[in-house]
C-alpha cells in the first residue's frame, strides 16, 4: 500500500513563517512608537534598518516553516501508515475485527437514536480447511484475498464487509428491512457459489469453486451495547446454517 505525501504541510508552515517574520519590523515600530517616534518617521529615517529587519528574519522564518512543514507531512503520513495498519487487515485489505467493533457500537448506537434497523451479517467459508490441506496455505490465501474484493464489488453504499477472523467475514447494514437485509446475504453467498477461482499448484493450473454460510440478524438496537446481542444471534444462525447443510444464509 502506497501512502502520498502531501505537501500541503510544507506551503501552508512556509506562508506562516512569512506572516511571522514581519513581527521584528513590526516589533521595532511598536518600541518607536511606544518611545515617541511616530512609524512613518523611522522608516523615512532609517529605511536600510527595515530592511535589514525584515529580509534576513522573512528568509529564516520561511525556510524554518518550510523545514517544520516537511517534518509535519513525515508525521502525518506516519500517522495514516498507523492508522490503516491498526483498522486493515494484511491479507484482504479490509477493514479488521477491531474496526468492525468500532463501527458496530456506533451504528448501533445510531440505530437507538435515529430508529433505523441495523443488520450484523457473519458470513464463514464452507470447509476451507480443505483447501489448504489439499492446495496448501498459499493456495487458501490467494482464495481469501479473491474472495474479499469479490464480495467488495457485491456490496452497496452503506454495505460495509469486514475479516473478522481467519476465514469469517461479517458485513453491516444498516437502514434496510429484513427482506432486503437477507437478499444483500443471498446476494454473496450466490456470488461466492458462481465464482470460478483459479489458482496455480505445482504450475498447473486449477479452478476451485467454495461456498459460504450465513449467519444473520438484526432490527433496531433498543440499547446502546444490543449489537452484542446481534452479533451472538448471527453467530448462533451461522452454526445453523453449517449444520443444515452450509452453503446457505439463516436468519435469527
Ligand atoms: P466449516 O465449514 O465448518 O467452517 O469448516 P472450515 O474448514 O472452514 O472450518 P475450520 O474452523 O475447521 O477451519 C478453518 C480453516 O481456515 C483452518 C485455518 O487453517 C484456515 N485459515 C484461517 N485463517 C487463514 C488464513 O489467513 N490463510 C489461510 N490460508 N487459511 C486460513
Ligand atoms: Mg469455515
Ligand atoms: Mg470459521
Amino acid at each position: 500500500m502506497s501512502y502520498n505525501v502531501s505537501n500541503a504541510g510544507r506551503k501552508t508552515f512556509a506562508v506562516l513563517g512569512a506572516v511571522l517574520s514581519l513581527g521584528a519590523p513590526l516589533g521595532w515600530l511598536m518600541i518607536q512608537w511606544m518611545a515617541g517616534v511616530e512609524p512613518m518617521t523611522v522608516i523615512d529615517n532609517d529605511p536600510l534598518l527595515m530592511v535589514y529587519l525584515f529580509v534576513p528574519t522573512m528568509i529564516v522564518f520561511v525556510v524554518t516553516g518550510y523545514l517544520i512543514g516537511v517534518q509535519w507531512e513525515k508525521l502525518n503520513a506516519a500517522n495514516r501508515r498507523l492508522e490503516t495498519l491498526a483498522t486493515r487487515d494484511g491479507l484482504t485489505k479490509l477493514f479488521n475485527a477491531r474496526r468492525f467493533w468500532e463501527d458496530v457500537d456506533i451504528e448501533c448506537k445510531r440505530s437507538r437514536r435515529d430508529g433505523h434497523s441495523l443488520f450484523v451479517l457473519l458470513l464463514d467459508l464452507d470447509h476451507f480447511k480443505r483447501i489448504n490441506d489439499s492446495y496448501g496455505h498459499l493456495v487458501g490465501d490467494k482464495v481469501l484475498s479473491e474472495l474479499a474484493g469479490l464480495m467488495s464489488e457485491q456490496l452497496r453504499a452503506g454495505e460495509q464487509l469486514y475479516r473478522v477472523g481467519g476465514e469469517e467475514f461479517a458485513v453491516l447494514l444498516t437502514d434496510l428491512t429484513r427482506a432486503e437485509a437477507e437478499q444483500v446475504a443471498q446476494r454473496l453467498r450466490r456470488a461466492v457459489e458462481d465464482h470460478r477461482f483459479t489458482v496455480c499448484v505445482n504450475e498447473d493450473e486449477l479452478t476451485i469453486e467454495v461456498t459460504i454460510s450465513v449467519g444473520l440478524s438484526g432490527r433496531q438496537c433498543e440499547t446502546d451495547s444490543e449489537y452484542m446481542e446481534l452479533y451472538a444471534e448471527a453467530d448462533e444462525a451461522l452454526y445453523a446454517a453449517k449444520e443444515g447443510g452450509r452453503n446457505t444464509v439463516v436468519v435469527y
